[in-house]
């Protein structure tokens, strides 16, 4: 008796293991001992699930972008090489965020005001997402120096996909104000 042949039956996608993708994750605060913050959330992402901390980037000093009129911010960034979706590693950083006390205004208005953590996906591999609430890469990494910098500590160049080259994005914007802090 011939066995009949199993009809092929796609595999549900939590079963499918992704492969590890290199993600950048940019951290900012300007409320609160910013740098106390910063090294806490560091740990944090240490502990994000099917993840790994790569590299830390030095701690900066920066003035504030967007809306002026506010603190100094500190910055820094994270590699982190993760098997998560976006989406979800987003969700993620969100939780940390509100773990460390980061309220937000329902309409937004918070944009761009003082915050005591601010966690952005800055790049994700090499892909380019486009979806309500998740865009990547950051749509303002290359104007964006105090991202930049900390980026450029961790790899010597690396393209944005759809801007090029992050140092010659770093070279048009300029550093100024951007000061490395001694110790974090
Ligand atoms: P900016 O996004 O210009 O740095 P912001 O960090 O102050 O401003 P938030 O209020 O923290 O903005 O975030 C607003 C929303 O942006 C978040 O709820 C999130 O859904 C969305 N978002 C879209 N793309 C990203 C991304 N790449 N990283 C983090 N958040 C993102
Ligand atoms: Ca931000
Ligand atoms: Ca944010």
């Amino acid at each position: 008796m011939m066995s009949s042949v199993p009809l092929p039956t796609p595999m549900p996608e939590v079963v499918l293991d992704r492969s590890p993708v290199l993600a950048f994750v940019g951290l900012g605060g300007n409320v609160g001992d910013s740098a106390v913050t910063l090294r806490g959330a560091v740990h944090r992402l240490m502990t994000v699930p099917r993840s790994r901390v790569v590299s830390v980037s030095r701690f900066y000093r920066t003035p504030a972008w967007g809306q002026e009129n506010q603190a100094d911010f500190v910055n820094a960034v994270v590699a982190i090489e993760t098997a998560l979706p976006a989406r979800v590693l987003l969700n993620e950083l969100l939780n940390i965020e509100r773990d460390f006390g980061r309220e937000r205004a329902a309409d937004g208005s918070g944009r761009w005001g003082p915050r005591v953590l601010d966690l952005d996906i800055l790049l994700y591999g090499e892909r380019v997402i486009d979806e309500p609430g998740l865009h990547v890469p950051h749509p303002y990494l290359h104007e964006r120096a105090f991202a930049l910098v900390p980026l450029l500590d961790l790899v010597s160049d690396i393209d944005i996909p759809g801007r090029g080259s992050a140092r010659r994005a770093l070279v048009q914007v300029g550093g100024a104000g951007i000061e490395s802090l001694v110790e974090r």
